[in-house]
């Protein structure tokens, strides 16, 4: 699960962080009133879970209160990478001296929080992880232990010569690394964190990643979810017991476990493919299930071609078949569809399918070729 900017500056706000001041607005009269309290220039920043929101035009500076209505009439409704921003965040601006990146991941080699940091920070970590990977320090940490004093001050040095920014920026480093295990993070960074014309350290981004495994346990956590800044349709899935994953191909799969939906990603890439989506019908499937995952496959317009592979074991394979027997009748399909089915009752549900008019084979290789011609036009192999 993502949260918003001002929901993860919150966190970090509360354990010391130093950010300034801001807040929330839906309206362009909010960010006006907003910025009149604030009473000094501003920032307004849309509220989208997307990187790079500077550069698609979603992050502006106002001088005045009227500005600030302007620059929020001109965000909100705006589209960054297919989300449209309902908020804005309306924040104090700041005198940039320098722009630095601090960040956490986890990393699943080492199965330990990473610390990535780098005096290259602003718009871009990924370019210059690619170009000058010397200028980025990565440092993982035991978890037994937490991030040492030492540690935290080579952090510190690693970004700013001078004592007072590096010891400024380790106790950051700090209050940052308690927000990561605190919140069940996979992943929590500041970019930029800046230095200000004043010599200060200050952070003027924040984002984080949430495990969504940890989420059971972290109710206050949980409670952050926005789902109006969600893909619709994986909040859908959710709500519906499945798991999925909106992608940019146009093969739509419907699959029963994650591994043998990995596999059958992997298996359209490698027909020269490509999936719309990642989609675990789960162990146990109920017809009820099969007819959720169609709704939401086919309303998805990339999709042009849909590829059912089940392979029976907890889950009847009948069940499935009956799912999209009703699924169909209730929405009739505009695109092809083709299934593969093996396991639990596989005799009943291939006579299920062809007494519908259905055509289903056990050979998941053929099937995934035969999708995959089909989504790209082409003839079935
Ligand atoms: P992102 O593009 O989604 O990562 O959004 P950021 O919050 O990181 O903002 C992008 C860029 O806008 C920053 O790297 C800064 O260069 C600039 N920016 C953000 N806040 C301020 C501010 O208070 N003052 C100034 N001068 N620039 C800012
Ligand atoms: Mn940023």
């Amino acid at each position: 699960m993502n949260i918003h900017e001002y929901q993860a500056k919150d966190i970090l706000r509360k354990l010391g962080v130093p950010i300034p001041a801001g807040e929330i607005a839906t309206t362009p009269d909010e960010a006006e009133a907003i910025a009149r309290r604030i009473g000094s220039e501003v920032v307004v920043k849309a509220q989208v879970h997307a990187g790079g929101r500077g550069k698609a035009g979603g992050v502006k500076l106002a001088k005045t209160p009227q500005e600030a209505r302007e620059k929020a009439a001109a965000i909100l409704g705006m589209q960054i990478k297919g989300l449209t921003v309902m908020k804005v965040l309306v924040t104090a601006a700041s005198e940039i001296a320098s722009e630095a990146y601090a960040g956490i991941i986890l990393d699943r080699a080492t199965k330990k929080p990473v610390f990535m940091v780098s005096p290259a920070g602003g718009i871009d970590i990924e370019e210059v992880a690619a170009t000058t990977p010397e200028k980025i320090l990565k440092l993982p940490i035991d978890t037994r232990f937490g991030l040492m004093p030492f540690q935290a001050m080579r952090l510190g040095f690693f970004l700013y010569d001078d004592l007072a920014k590096a010891r400024a920026a380790s106790k950051i480093m700090q209050q940052l690394y308690t927000a990561f295990m605190q919140s069940g993070c996979s992943l929590a960074e500041i970019n930029p964190l800046i230095v200000d014309k004043a010599g200060q350290v200050i952070a003027l981004d924040a984002k984080m990643g949430i495990d969504d495994n940890e989420l059971d346990r972290r109710p206050e956590i949980a409670a952050l979810r926005d789902e109006t800044a969600e893909e619709p349709s994986e909040v859908d899935a959710r709500n519906a017991n499945l798991t999925f994953i909106k992608l940019e191909g146009n093969v739509g799969c419907c699959v029963n476990g994650a591994g043998l939906a990995m596999a059958t990603m992997d298996l359209v890439k490698y027909y020269g493919g490509e999936p719309a989506n990642f989609l675990d019908i789960g162990g146990s499937s109920n017809p009820e299930k099969v007819v959720n995952a169609l709704r939401i496959i086919t309303s998805d317009p990339s999709v042009k071609a849909i590829l059912f592979n089940i392979f029976g074991g907890i889950t009847r394979t009948d069940d499935v078949a009956n799912g999209i027997v009703t699924a169909t009748k209730m929405n009739p399909l505009k695109v092809p569809i083709v299934i593969r089915l093996t396991g639990t009752n596989e005799e009943i549900a291939m006579k299920i399918l062809s007494e519908n008019g259905f055509s289903a084979s056990s050979d998941m290789d053929e099937a995934v070729k035969k999708a995959v011609a089909l989504a790209t036009g082409g003839q079935a192999a």
